[in-house]
């Protein structure tokens, strides 16, 4: 029942678990790429409450990916969901898990090495050669970049003479509406790549430098894709978007150092991740009443969660015992999503 697509659409998110590669992983995690489940054997754990020696939990996923390959990657969590965003479905990737485990290197990669690219520059290249490749067709590419920080939403994109800009949101015949937010149309990929770039560099900027090294904001890139056939029997339409999401650190108040941490700060984004969770359960029992109302996150994620949308979520982990906790937690909420 779950794979099946009811009017609201697909409400079944495909989960992966990314782990981090670790020199010294936790005894009692036993991942088996195989059947893509996870193991956790409490009996191994170190330190925390006495546990029994049966406590034993088993979390399927649709991939696990153990190394460092962003290709692989790309290939397990990614590709489907852009190959229908070029047929017209709206997609969404987030990208969870507690602060250090990966989510940056999955979604963005690493800037200096090229074959650490991670989806970002990844779906750019897929949907440009998808363009490219279809020259009947007309497509027109338009990329955003916003981040939420305190339920502030900020326009990334904006010239880096100018301090971040908050765009406000207002809701207009039940749609979504960004005042502010820009939208540029890129030609090539290299047009959107150098918006990345560019956005990648004022993230967190106006925040203290401490936060350069957490992460306590929500950023999205969005690629959108409007295409127009021009076959003559059937002129046709389609406009998609593609929602790369790399949220803010999951880890809950205590793991954080609260002389760096304003309070404020962590209870929006714990909030923010609890109400995340809350509507996508809320969909997938197929509720009349979804609540996208709570905060930035699902109010900008709504179009992308509920209507014609496909949605995939990467948790990604750290294996290491003293996080061990963290990455139970993380895993629950894979779970409880899925
Ligand atoms: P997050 O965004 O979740 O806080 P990062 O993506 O910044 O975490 O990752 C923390 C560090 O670990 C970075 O230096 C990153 O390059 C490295 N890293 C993360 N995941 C991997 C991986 N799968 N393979 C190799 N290095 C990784
Ligand atoms: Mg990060």
């Amino acid at each position: 029942q779950d794979s099946e697509e009811n009017e609201m659409g697909y409400y079944r998110i495909g989960t992966h678990l990314r782990l981090r590669p670790s020199a010294r992983p936790a005894l009692a995690l036993h991942a088996d790429a195989e059947t893509s489940t996870l193991r956790v054997d409490l009996k191994h754990a170190e330190g925390g409450p006495p546990r029994s020696h049966d406590d034993q939990m088993v979390f399927h996923f649709d991939s696990i990916i153990q190394s460092t390959s962003q290709e692989a990657t790309f290939n397990e969590c990614a590709r489907d969901i852009v190959e229908d965003v070029l047929c017209g479905y709206n997609g969404t990737i987030l990208a969870y898990g507690q602060s250090g485990s990966g989510k940056t290197f999955a979604m963005s990669g690493d800037s200096k090495n090229a074959l650490h690219k991670g989806v970002i520059p990844r779906a750019i290249h897929r949907i440009f050669a998808d363009k490219f490749a279809r020259p009947e067709s007309e497509t027109s590419i338009h990329v955003s970049y916003l981040e939420v920080y305190n339920e502030v939403i900020y326009d990334l994109l904006t010239d880096k003479k100018e301090p971040l800009r908050a765009v406000s949101m207002m809701e207009e015949n039940g749609q979504i509406e960004m005042k502010g937010l820009q939208q540029f149309l890129c030609e090539t990929e290299e047009d959107a790549l150098k918006h990345f770039v560019h956005g990648e560099r004022r993230r967190c900027i106006g925040t203290n430098t401490f936060h350069k090294f957490s992460n306590r904001s929500h950023c999205m890139f969005t690629i959108y894709v409007e295409r127009h056939s021009k076959g003559r029997d059937h002129p046709d339409r389609t406009a998609a978007k593609l929602n790369l999401v790399d949220l803010a650190g999951c880890e809950r108040f205590k793991c954080i150092d609260a002389a760096r941490q304003s309070e404020k700060e962590v209870l929006n984004i714990n909030k923010s991740l609890t109400f995340l969770e809350q509507a996508v359960s809320e969909l997938r029992k197929g509720q009349a009443h979804v609540s996208f109302r709570q905060s930035r996150l699902t109010m900008l994620l709504r179009d992308a969660l509920g209507g014609n949308s496909k949605t995939v979520l990467i948790v990604c982990a750290l294996q290491e015992d003293e996080f061990l906790d963290e990455t139970i937690s993380a895993l629950r909420f894979a779970q409880r999503v899925k």
